[in-house]
């Protein structure tokens, strides 16, 4: 019989806002194949959500990590690193915007709205790549995924501003990956189909959203947070040890289709 896939591994999952956050379905996903996994929470609005979540975990650490904080971050990986001692893996679902910037035209973006946005979705993965990366190699080496958009290299109505910062983070992903390399830490990016979140609800007209995927899609259905949790497993895992740099697209299709 095969071992779990992250059996006896240990790694810090970032953005579970509620039950249908992608980052929630990674967490389940990964505790069942084996992981023991570290929360965190942005502010006291959320806390008690994430602690609850977590009850379900064997042996869970919740920490905050408000990521437009250096010094919260800081804390948090020093905590994490009195807790876990070494992680082998990060996951990064972290996304804000303004919501005026999620609607009408990007043309209208304001300086602090386009800064805003750039900083907690894109810049934060450079920042909690560079905190966790003494934990990573300590056991030798790691994983790190985040989660993008199609919204990065495509323009889709409302996305606005997150299309530019999703961008911006696919670009880093590939520039720690180079970096990374040398101490055998792999950055890796999930470009999810649209999944109906706290965060997506947010964005004017996401409905339609939906729909334009289940027509057009070659799988005709919308993406399956669990779909998005394999895909990170396997990124997060041995399997896939030979990938970095890469953005992987789980979207039923869709980013294939020119009409
Ligand atoms: P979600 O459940 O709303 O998760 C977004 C998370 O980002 C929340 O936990 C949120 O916490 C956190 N966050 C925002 N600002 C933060 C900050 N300053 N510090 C720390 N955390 C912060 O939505 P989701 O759809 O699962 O999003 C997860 C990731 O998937 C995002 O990167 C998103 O862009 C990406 N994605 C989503 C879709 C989709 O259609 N849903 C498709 C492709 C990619 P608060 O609620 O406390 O702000």
């Amino acid at each position: 019989m095969t071992s779990p896939l992250l059996e006896g591994k240990k790694g810090i999952i970032l953005g579970v806002a509620n039950k249908r956050s992608i980052a929630w379905a990674i967490t389940q996903a990964a505790a069942a194949a084996g992981a023991r996994i570290a929360l965190t929470f942005q502010g006291p609005r959320l806390e008690e959500n994430v602690r609850k979540l977590a009850e379900n975990l064997d042996d869970p650490v919740v920490l905050p990590c408000d990521v437009a904080e250096d010094q919260q971050v800081e804390d948090c990986f020093r905590r994490l690193g009195e807790e876990m001692g070494s992680i082998d893996f990060l996951v990064h679902c972290i996304a804000f915007a303004n919501r005026e910037d999620l609607a009408g035209e990007f043309l209208d973006t304001s300086r602090e709205g386009y800064r805003i946005a750039q900083e907690v979705s894109s810049y934060s993965l450079t920042l909690l790549a560079r905190a966790a990366a003494p934990l990573l190699e300590k056991d030798g080496g790691g994983s790190i995924v985040a989660l993008t958009y199609l919204g990065s290299e495509r323009v889709v109505p409302h996305y606005n501003v997150m299309g530019v910062a999703k961008a911006a983070l696919e670009s880093s992903i590939r520039y720690l990956a180079s970096d990374l390399g040398k101490r055998d830490i792999r950055v890796n990016g999930i470009s999810a189909g649209p999944i109906s979140t706290l965060s997506a609800r947010g964005i004017s007209g996401f409905t339609k959203v939906l729909e334009v995927v289940r027509d057009k899609a070659p799988l005709h259905r919308n993406t399956d947070p669990a779909e998005v949790a394999d895909t990170a497993l396997f990124l997060l895992s041995r399997m896939s040890r030979g990938i970095t740099g890469e953005i992987l697209f789980v979207d039923g299709g869709f980013h294939i289709m020119g009409m």
